[in-house]
């Protein structure tokens, strides 16, 4: 099998399992309880291209995927900007650690920001979103697991800096993000944001990555972030 059409075979994969995941999670009894907010369409792929080869991202787009997530502004720019150009239909997520300094890039360049995670940057972004006359999608990203060497806001936080991110920087807050502590038991995590989520009527969780985002579904995410099952490792 050759790149193409083993790029074009993991994303089938990818794809026809997400459904089953949220078929399942839909249809069972004791889920539809415990998950009032079930989502009403199988959540969305953001294939994570970072770090991966311009011939697999190619391969991907050919085979008709068009939401990426990528983890750094400059390399994103190098990598989308003519694409961008030729895919008119592209939707960019930055979903790594966002400095201040590269609002302005960040802004003019992603659809989504997954990222939010501080006080300094809500407001950084919410000035920055005002001069480029945008509105962009926002996530907060939420430290479920309290890693001091993970981005997010710890859970004790959040509450105080959603409605921050709302109310005083007027930011477009759609949705919380999350990625579980690597040793531990992802139920929990995932069980928190989408608590954190309905608290605040908030419709969008993207949480889910290769190896957990059949579990994610059942916990009612909205959007899943893979990069390996779909591209091959990094
Ligand atoms: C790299 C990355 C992913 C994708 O991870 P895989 O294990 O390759 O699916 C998802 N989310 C974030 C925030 C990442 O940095």
């Amino acid at each position: 099998m050759n790149e193409d059409q083993q790029i074009s075979k993991n994303l089938k994969t990818v794809l026809a399992e997400i459904d089953k995941a949220w078929s399942l999670s839909r249809n069972s009894l004791t889920n539809r309880m415990q998950v009032p907010s079930t989502p009403l369409s199988p959540p969305a792929l953001v294939a994570v291209s970072k770090r991966q080869s311009s011939t697999r991202v190619d391969a991907c787009l050919r085979a008709g995927q068009r939401v990426f997530g990528e983890n750094r502004v400059q390399e994103a720019k190098e990598r989308w900007s003519s694409k961008k150009r030729e895919y008119k239909d592209l939707k960019l997520h930055l979903i790594g650690k966002l400095q201040t300094n590269k609002v302005h890039d960040a802004v003019e360049f992603f659809d989504v920001i997954e990222v939010v995670d501080r006080f300094k940057l809500a407001e950084r972004l919410s000035i920055e979103m005002t001069k480029q006359n945008k509105n962009l999608p926002c996530f907060v990203q939420v430290n479920t697991g309290e890693e001091p060497q993970k981005s997010g806001i710890f859970p004790g936080e959040v509450d105080e800096f959603i409605e921050f991110c709302r109310k005083e920087c007027k930011l477009n807050v759609t949705g919380l993000m999350c990625i579980p502590p690597f040793h531990e038991e992802t139920a929990m995590h995932f069980s928190l944001l989408r608590e954190i989520a309905l608290r605040h009527g908030l419709p969008n969780l993207s949480m889910g990555m290769s190896r957990d985002y059949r579990e994610a579904i059942t916990f009612g995410s909205t959007s899943v972030r893979i990069g390996t099952a779909v591209f091959g490792e990094r």
